[in-house]
């Protein structure tokens, strides 16, 4: 009897058998509709085959393919085995969750996305911009000579160093020998120009944008363009690393030492590492491409396994990086939040017509509301944190589960009717600044502002044709953004992740620093960074300062191998949620004891997250270390399979191989 085995989005760790009926023709990586239970579901054929566990009439037959997406190539399948099994998450979820929402349901797509043509040739129409310059034109060629085969290589370009450039001629050698390119990217809306200069770049050329705010007709008809081999090029978030692409010949991420890149829900996937195991079954290269490389990435690069490339200067000529300036808060009084140094600097630059940034990475007004009298502090319900005061609307919000409220009157305990917002975020920032400077045109760009479709890229466009002249903004204002303009950042207060007990938090204080500072001075006008703390003389300010990555890099590797973290030694999280603290601690103990660990591999005791409670839900997770990646790996595939047959009532479980975040 003919039969297929098929991936079916069900959690559960099995593939399942069904019959082909007479006539029906089925090939590996077909979409198939097959009964299940009282309905019929979507699934992919992964295999086909003469025997199965089942009695042969407890076999259904498959009621049909579903032909109007293409077959999934053999590559891509393979991909997915590989994600399934790092990853630990069943392989027919994996799979039936890596296609599009609509290709995910029965429903026939509309003809207008089906498109039935055969594909049409890619083309390569390369309008270049600029004459590369000689350290471009070096990494280019160190690069493109790998084209045709799996090479990892690290291209560490300091900001402005014109890294886009050396990308943009690459796929243009790409699309010249017939394969599509895939470009990642950390957040698609938070750097419009990127696409915009793509598009430029290649007039004539099918780019597939793939990112998880698209409509649902819009993502289908970019994937299908992508997986017919149509598109030549690719540009997308961590979802389109799950695209198929027939011709795939070549992949770049961009900022590669971006924490977006790891998906915090679902599958737990990195698609920075991702990527190096797609380009690998693809046999094309990759480029990791980034000012502030992962140390996990530097880390390899230093051992040899991924080629460095380096350009250590900005592409425009007189263009130099900015100089970077502490001010010392333990001398300096502070009003407002501002040394009086960091007021005349912004000051000077009104004065010249220049624009300045002011860098603090919190959004809302202050982010606690606090009653002096008896030291009571507005918390969320649900979660083990507080709520952030939001002055525009008058409402407290709760910054990880996004329940709010009114602003209290007065004291719930003790009916003081004098509460004060303590600290500050971008709202009193820019009170402040619109206060100090009445006459200057101070904006404010963070998530609150920005919620709205094309709001942020209106916001940039704005600032880019120098409509303001101060600007207020978090994380947000750091990314790859090019204001011709600017020439002042100045960095409010960054000492708080300076001493934080997350053994990351100094990495990416150094990335964002060295991003939002990189926004300073990109023409001719030289850029200045100035930086309140009481540390001045802390050295990771003093590599900034230095522009020294691999002096920074070196000295925070030698820590980690002397503590005995990452990238020194793998990690896995087994997390629990339960109502009670004791259930999830509870559960993580039996998940220990029940499976034990070889010698290689060390299981610490069960924790309660940082922060405990979220939305509702008490937290806990129980971490595994190994300087042995496949003995790691071993274990968690028999934690796996305990975890698959534990009863477990009222628990959520996730498994996080190489976390990142531990709040
Ligand atoms: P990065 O991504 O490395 O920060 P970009 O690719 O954004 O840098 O380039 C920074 C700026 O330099 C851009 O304005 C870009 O147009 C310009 N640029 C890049 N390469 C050249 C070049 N070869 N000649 C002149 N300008 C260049
Ligand atoms: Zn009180
Ligand atoms: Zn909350």
């Amino acid at each position: 009897m003919n039969l297929v085995r098929v991936a079916l989005d069900v959690p559960l760790p099995t593939l399942f058998d069904y019959r082909l009926p007479e006539g029906l023709i089925v090939e590996r990586g077909d979409r198939i509709a097959v009964p299940f239970g009282a309905r019929e579901r979507v699934g992919v054929a992964l295999e086909l085959t003469q025997v199965s566990e089942l009695q042969p009439q407890r076999l259904k037959p498959v009621s049909r393919v579903l032909t109007d997406a293409p077959r999934l190539d053999s590559a891509w399948l393979e991909f997915m085995g590989f994600l399934s099994g790092y990853y630990h998450r069943p392989l027919g979820e994996t799979v039936v969750h890596s296609l599009p929402p609509r290709l995910r349901s029965l429903k026939p797509l509309p003809r207008k996305i089906r498109g039935n043509d055969p594909p049409a040739p890619l083309r390569s129409d390369f309008v270049a911009r600029n004459t590369l310059t000689a350290a471009q034109a070096d990494a280019l060629s160190g690069i493109q000579a790998s084209l045709g085969r799996f090479e990892p290589h690290l291209l560490h370009g300091v900001t402005g160093s014109g890294k886009t450039e050396v990308y943009l001629h690459l796929v243009a050698q790409t699309l010249a020998r017939g394969a599509q390119a895939l470009l990642l990217v950390p957040e698609i809306g938070l750097t419009p120009q990127f696409e915009a200069r793509v598009r430029e770049a290649f007039p004539q050329t099918r780019v597939s944008i793939l990112h998880s705010g698209l409509e649902a007709a819009e993502r289908t008809g970019a994937w299908l363009a992508a997986a017919r081999g149509e598109a030549g090029i690719v540009l997308g978030t961590r979802l389109a690393l799950l695209t198929p692409m027939p011709r795939l010949g070549l992949i770049v991420v961009d900022e590669e030492h971006d924490t977006s890149f790891k998906q915090q829900e679902g599958l737990r996937y990195s698609a920075r590492d991702g990527a190096v195991v797609r380009a690998k079954l693809a046999a094309c290269p990759i480029v990791l491409g980034t000012a502030t490389p992962s140390l996990e990435t530097w880390q390899n690069a230093l051992a040899g396994r991924y080629r460095t490339i380096s350009l250590p200067e900005r592409a425009i000529a007189g263009s130099r990086l900015p100089s970077l300036r502490t001010i010392d808060l333990r001398v300096e009084a502070v009003e407002q939040g501002f040394a009086g140094s960091a007021i005349d600097a912004i000051r000077v630059r009104l004065a010249c017509g220049e624009q300045s940034l002011v860098f603090i990475n919190r959004r809302g007004y202050a982010p606690v509301l606090a009653c002096d009298a008896c030291g009571w502090a507005a918390g969320c319900t649900r979660c083990s944190v507080r709520l952030v005061v939001h002055a525009a609307d008058r409402r407290l919000r709760c910054h990880h589960c996004g329940a709010e409220a009114p602003i209290p009157h007065a004291c719930p305990t003790c009916g003081n009717l004098d509460l004060r917002a303590m600290g500050r975020g971008t709202q009193r920032v820019e009170e402040t600044l619109s206060a100090r400077f009445p006459g200057a045109r101070v904006l404010r760009i963070d998530r609150d502002t920005t919620r709205r479709r094309h709001e942020l890229e209106n916001a940039l466009e704005g600032v880019r044709r120098g409509d303001s002249d101060i600007l207020v903004g978090t994380q947000l204002l750091a990314k790859g953004h090019d204001f011709p303009a600017l020439t002042l950042v100045a960095v409010l207060n960054a000492d708080q992740a300076l001493f934080s007990t997350d053994y990351r938090s100094a990495e990416r204080l150094f990335a964002t620093l060295a991003q939002v500072s990189g926004r300073a001075g990109r023409r001719e006008q030289p850029g200045e960074v100035l930086l309140q703390t009481r540390f001045p003389g802390h050295p990771l300010f003093a590599a900034l300062a230095r522009h020294d990555y691999a002096g920074f890099a070196a000295a925070q590797l030698a820590e980690r191998e002397a503590a005995g973290f990452p990238p020194f030694v793998f990690e896995a999280a087994l997390r629990a949620e339960a109502p009670k603290l004791e259930a999830a601690l509870g559960f993580l103990k039996s998940a220990a004891l029940a499976v034990s660990a070889e010698d290689a591999v060390r299981i610490y005791d069960p924790v309660p997250h940082v922060i405990t409670r979220r939305a509702g839900a008490e937290r806990a997770q129980l971490l595994m270390q190994s300087a042995s990646r496949p003995a790691l790996q071993q274990h968690l595939s028999r934690l796996a399979a305990w975890l698959h047959g534990a009863k477990a009532r009222r628990i959520r479980w996730h498994l996080d191989v190489d976390p990142i975040e531990f709040d």
